[in-house]
């Protein structure tokens, strides 16, 4: 709390503070030398999940390659681009961090390509979705602390990894879930953390497809803003190639994104003037955001790398063989819970007692989504191979 006070002068008047939050589910005495948000990223790094995070995959499944980005390099970047924005737009920098650290730590193994069969095998129980699953993770999962389940994180830090949810969830939530029934914005953090993400994903996966060889520089250059990078480096630099190359059009790339990010997001706030952070809540819309020209330069970015990379052959072939390993686990745990391991196998038989097939598989689920992209591939060899051990 001290932190936050001190810098409270550096805050502007729209950032979130942490006096007047509804603060944590269980009440707690307050940090000593940290702020309250500090605390939340402490948590969140020091969480089993976000351990986890260093062998699943973000488009590239681990065992690919060691230069590849994971969904932890993924998630630092994203922290790393969401404070400096925080910094120069004088939003609450440990709250964005706290949120971008934690965005991911629901993602199943193999990517989306995990998420859309651990979904597809949910279907009827309830559905599966990494967002809803990160919050989970951080409300109920982690089994660390005497005093509480989970993290008991901060309600900005919760709010902020709820990012998208359906209005029947959103009812099953209580107060995390209630602006998606009542069409308010969340904090100016939580609109960063989500911007930064994008930012991050779509420019570390045009450096990851061309390193992985399934992009070239050339076919890159039929995005605008790709070209527009490329010349400004080629003007600079006309003999540079290789990484180099690359890097020199990557940075860029990121530099015009987060210059108009807060340039565009400084025009919003100007012109709406929000009185304090309640005032953000009640906008007509997210006052942090990239310019029209911009927005459309990301749909053309992704767009591309949709057509090109998320649809390549290779990573076809890749997320096949991950949707099938997924579904093939959920099939041998949800027929039989037993051959999950102990603690999982009695959790999955007292949600059974409470809540039916409903709870049962929600532990199944639960487990797979935990699993890191190795451990999925050993678990799985482990259960269909009969030469390798059980
Ligand atoms: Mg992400």
């Amino acid at each position: 709390m001290n932190n936050d006070r001190e810098r409270a002068p550096r805050l502007a008047r729209y950032a979130t503070r942490e006096e007047g939050s509804p603060g944590r589910k269980v009440p707690e005495s307050p940090p000593t030398h940290r702020s309250e948000f500090q605390r939340d990223r402490d948590r969140i790094i020091h969480s089993t999940a976000f351990r986890r995070l260093v062998y699943k995959t973000q488009v590239f499944v681990n065992h690919e390659g060691d230069l590849y980005r994971t969904r932890l390099t993924h998630s630092l970047e994203v922290a790393q681009i969401a404070r400096t924005v925080a910094g120069a737009m004088c939003l609450n920098e440990y709250l964005a961090e706290a949120i971008c650290l934690a965005h991911d730590l629901g993602h199943t193994p193999f990517g989306h390509a995990g998420q859309d069969a651990l979904n597809a095998c949910m279907r009827d129980h309830g559905g599966f979705e990494h967002n809803l699953q990160s919050l989970r993770v951080v409300d109920e999962l982690e089994e660390k602390y005497a005093d509480f389940q989970g993290l008991n994180l901060m309600f900005e830090t919760r709010e902020g990894i709820l990012k998208h949810c359906s209005v029947r969830r959103a009812k099953e939530l209580g107060a995390v879930g209630d602006r998606f029934l009542t069409g308010r914005q969340p904090s100016l953090e939580a609109q960063l953390a989500n911007l930064s993400d994008e930012i991050a994903y779509n420019s570390h996966d045009v450096d990851d497809g061309l390193r992985a060889g399934l992009l070239t520089v050339d076919e890159l250059r039929n995005v605008a803003v790709f070209e527009k990078a490329h010349e400004e480096v080629r003007a600079k630099h006309p003999i540079l190639d290789g990484r180099r190359l690359i890097y020199e059009i990557v940075r860029r790339l990121i530099g015009y994104m987060v210059d108009d990010l807060v340039e565009e997001s400084g025009r919003r706030l100007d012109e709406v003037a929000p009185e304090d952070a309640e005032s953000v809540r009640v906008a007509n819309g997210p006052l942090v955001g990239f310019s029209e020209p911009m927005a459309a330069v990301h749909r053309e970015l992704k767009k591309f790398l949709l057509d090109r990379l998320y649809r390549h052959s290779r990573v076809l072939r890749m997320t096949t063989k991950a949707r099938r390993t997924v579904t093939q686990l959920f099939d041998a745990f949800a027929s039989d819970v037993r051959l999950m391991p102990a603690e999982f196998s009695a959790a999955a038989e007292r949600a059974a007692s409470e809540n039916g097939d409903r709870g049962r598989l929600r532990v199944v689920s639960d487990y797979i989504a935990g699993m890191t992209d190795r451990y999925a591939i050993l678990e799985h060899e482990r259960l269909f191979s009969p030469g390798q051990p059980t």
